[in-house]
């Protein structure tokens, strides 16, 4: 089966960078492209008209947490100010007897519907941080069904977060609930590298520098060595972290990560915002970010997450020009791609207090060519022969673009997921005419609804506060 995009403008790739085709094509062949240029004179089994678009490789999201947003909206509330925009300790947490009410996973509903959701974007690969948790099949079966290509895995650490009644939270150290983690993690990695037809690989995800041991990230090292897969860990998201690692270990994150042997190109961090010298944390010493550059280590960063904490990297281009391979993020919610390139680049010109700052090529190559990088793909990411035919085609014939020079320059100004109007994995075309064509996506917004209900119903049987939603995190307005 061969099909031939008409573009628009098509990003191809001419070995080494981007480079965009006008009145371009793409053909692929079955999940491989066969052909990028401006004439195609083969035979074709189906054409796609995508006059007024940009045809684009499929994006990589390279840290994304499935589930629905109804979670997200209490990591929004900013009346715990204690813990330093440390969002995910200070309202994430559980109390120890509420426990069982908190962070349900719902393969079905919740982690599907976040799986699409991020796909509608353009995301034709994502980063699924810790998604298969402690019954992988029904959460395989689900990836294979939505049919977006997968990297993922069980995520594990030493600590259970909780807090108690006042507010304070708590550290639950226990080396078994690291060690046996990291083990279910290695046979989850093991038995289902190469899972739904190829598009599933795995991973490890220890949690964060501070809730696992030295000893349980130099492990996963080393079976991640043993097993060949690649490693993410969640590094300085927070400024709580940060001094909590500090003065547990006598040096930063990444100097420990560095310290115990961990940091090498097969490893990616998270995050990774609150390095030595930025201005939140009074710690001009060291220097936090040679130590990523030089380990060839690569950084996944979700812009939109810190911007509602009201933080910046500092910065996202003098993390690039330190030699810092960088992928993009959406972490929470909206998980919209498209978006957070545009609040990348936008946070770094505030960063650096420059408007030569965040490049449209730069925060387009994080989202294609580095998140590839980041994986270790050269075969994702670009639009070239023998690539797999991941591609989002962006519709630019709209009033929101009024005229369009430069296709790359306005879809980071303006496009949003919205604009995506096909999105097509290894060949197969999972979004047509802005509609996701596996299920209908009505009767999934109803059952998403419900289940949101349903976790705000329960936020008193878990919260420290023991208060009901709409105290713990107060509507805009008053509502009735
Ligand atoms: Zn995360």
């Amino acid at each position: 089966m061969k099909t031939l995009i008409q573009g628009g403008y098509v990003v191809g790739f001419d070995g080494r960078e981007h480079e965009i085709i006008k009145d371009g094509v793409v053909v692929y062949e079955n999940d491989r492209v066969a052909f990028v240029g401006k004439d195609y004179k083969e035979r074709v089994d189906k054409t796609i008209d995508a006059k007024g678009c940009l045809v684009s490789p499929g994006l990589i999201d390279t840290h994304f947490h499935s589930g629905i947003n109804a979670s997200d909206y209490l990591l929004n509330e900013a009346n715990k100010v204690d813990y330093f925009a440390s969002n995910y300790l200070s309202h994430g947490a559980p109390t120890r007897e509420g426990a069982q009410h908190a962070h349900l996973k719902d393969v079905d509903v919740g982690q599907r519907f976040s799986l699409i959701h991020v796909l509608k974007s353009g995301v034709t690969t994502t980063l699924e941080i810790g998604g298969p948790g402690a019954d992988p099949a029904p959460f395989v079966a689900m990836v294979d069904e939505v049919g977006i290509r997968c990297y993922t895995g069980p995520s594990y650490k030493n600590v259970s977060f909780f807090q108690d009644r006042e507010g304070r939270l708590e550290y639950d150290w226990n080396d078994a609930r690291g060690s046996e983690g990291l083990e279910r993690a290695i046979d989850f990695a093991k038995k289902y590298n190469g899972a739904c037809k190829g598009r599933l690989h795995t991973m490890l995800f220890p949690g964060h520098v501070d809730s696992c041991t030295p000893e349980l990230m130099k492990q996963t090292r080393k079976a991640a060595k043993e097993i060949g897969v690649r490693v993410q860990i969640h590094a300085t998201i927070n400024l709580f972290e940060f001094h909590t690692v500090l003065q547990r270990e006598r040096a930063t994150p990444i100097e420990l990560l560095q310290r115990i042997g961990f940091l090498d190109p097969e490893v990616s961090l998270s995050h990774c915002i609150f390095i030595s010298g930025h201005s939140w944390l009074a710690y001009p010493y060291g220097d936090d970010l040679k130590i990523i550059a030089d380990s060839g280590a690569s950084v996944a960063y979700s812009p939109l997450k810190y911007l509602k904490l009201g933080i910046v990297m500092e910065s996202f281009d003098k993390y690039l020009n330190s030699g810092v391979n960088m992928g993009i993020g959406t972490d929470t919610f909206p998980k919209d791609i498209l978006s957070d390139m545009r609040y990348a680049a936008l946070a770094s010109r505030v960063a650096e207090k420059s408007f030569a700052a965040g490049h449209p090529r730069d925060v387009f190559n994080a989202a294609t060519l580095g998140g590839a990088k980041l994986v270790g793909r050269d075969d994702l990411g670009r639009l070239a022969k023998g690539a797999k035919a991941d591609i989002a085609i962006i519709n630019l014939r709209d009033i929101a673009f009024g005229a369009v020079r430069d296709p790359i320059k306005a879809v980071v100004e303006t496009a949003v997921s919205r604009d995506v109007r096909t999105v097509i994995v290894d060949g197969e075309t999972l979004v047509d005419d802005h509609k996701y064509l596996r299920l209908n996506e009505d009767e999934l917004l109803d059952k998403v609804q419900a289940k949101g209900e349903h976790v705000w119903d329960s936020v008193a049987k878990w919260h420290w506060t023991g208060k009901g939603v709409d105290e713990v995190v107060p509507p805009a307005f008053r509502m009735r």
